[in-house]
């Protein structure tokens, strides 16, 4: 049983996954996780559509870092 219950977050550009570093800045001068909110600066709480993966650089709509649907997905074909 390899299925996971959480969502799988990881660049779509480069698969690395994001820990619980503080790399993302906003323009208010607040740096934070920007996976702890979706995307909200927790100073200002501007929303950011788009972030930013800090090994390849690629900027990607948000949303698109999280991969569940596609992992069950996946579950769903490797079990039969
Ligand atoms: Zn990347
Ligand atoms: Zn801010």
């Amino acid at each position: 049983m390899a299925r996971r219950s959480s969502v799988d977050v990881f660049c779509p550009s480069c698969r690395w996954e994001p820990t619980n570093v503080a790399f993302w800045g906003c323009t208010c001068g607040c740096r934070w996780n920007t996976f702890a909110t979706a995307g909200v600066c927790p100073r200002c709480r501007r929303r950011w559509p788009d972030t930013q993966c800090p090994v390849c650089h690629v900027l990607s709509p948000h949303e698109e870092w999280y991969h569940r649907l596609a992992g069950l997905v996946a579950d769903l074909l490797n079990g039969h």
